[in-house]
């Protein structure tokens, strides 16, 4: 009695254990086919932050720096990304797949007021599921970052897709990439002009797989010498 008495207490006593993967989810989900998006398509640009020390969180938490999508909503954006030429930009990302894990390092390095701009790992993100990007415009002509009012990960009312504080152009570009991802079935995260979920996301489960354990395109093969 004492001895069942005391692992109770104990029980009661010990922190909840740190959630070890993304949580478990009901129903069935279609096989991840996560395809690169430079392979799909080598014009789209990649600025990957998170893979450097120029993120908010101060140090890299990918080791490479690619970007993935499942593989209906890379071919999307690979459209979107050719359509934009004909006014003279293509798509520059930030961000697609993104394993559990990076939520997770997300959310507890966020100080609670600022929690909107990330994702509960408790529900997992879209980007977990690999629906979800984070991309902006680059001029063509200089491979320049397009000025889109506020910076990528800014943690302001600017970043808002509803915000009406900028220049013309800039709110022009903003809605030119809206416009462009809207028709090929993405919608915008309206705390974030980048952010754009992919409009089968339910159908993803979530995924807790690094960037560098994903496949990479077979190589060409080596040339024969004589
Ligand atoms: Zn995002």
């Amino acid at each position: 009695m004492t001895c069942l008495l005391a692992s109770l207490v104990l029980a009661v006593a010990l922190p909840a254990p740190a959630q070890a993967g993304p949580p478990a989810e009901a129903g069935t989900f279609r096989a991840p086919d996560l395809a690169e998006l430079t392979v799909l398509e080598p014009g789209i640009r990649l600025d990957v932050r998170y893979a450097r020390s120029d993120n908010f969180l101060g140090v890299p938490v990918y080791r490479e720096a690619r970007a993935f999508l499942q593989r209906p909503a890379a071919e999307a954006v690979a459209r979107v990304h050719r359509k934009l030429a004909e006014k003279g930009y293509g798509l520059m990302v930030f961000d697609g797949y993104r394993p559990w894990a990076v939520t997770k390092a997300f959310w507890d390095a966020t100080p609670d007021e600022k929690k909107l701009f990330v994702a509960n790992p408790a529900r997992g993100s879209r980007h977990n599921r690999g629906c979800s990007i984070d991309l902006t415009l680059y001029h063509l002509d200089t491979g320049k970052a397009a000025d889109m009012g506020s910076g990528y990960d800014e943690f302001s009312t600017r970043s808002y897709a509803t915000w009406e504080g900028g220049t013309k152009e800039q709110l022009d570009r903003r809605e030119l990439l809206r416009g462009a991802m809207e028709r090929e079935g993405f919608f915008v995260y309206p705390w974030e002009w980048w952010h754009f979920d992919f409009k089968d996301w339910r159908d993803y489960p979530l995924l807790d797989v690094p960037l560098e354990k994903l496949g990479r395109p077979a190589a060409a093969p080596a040339t024969k010498t004589p």
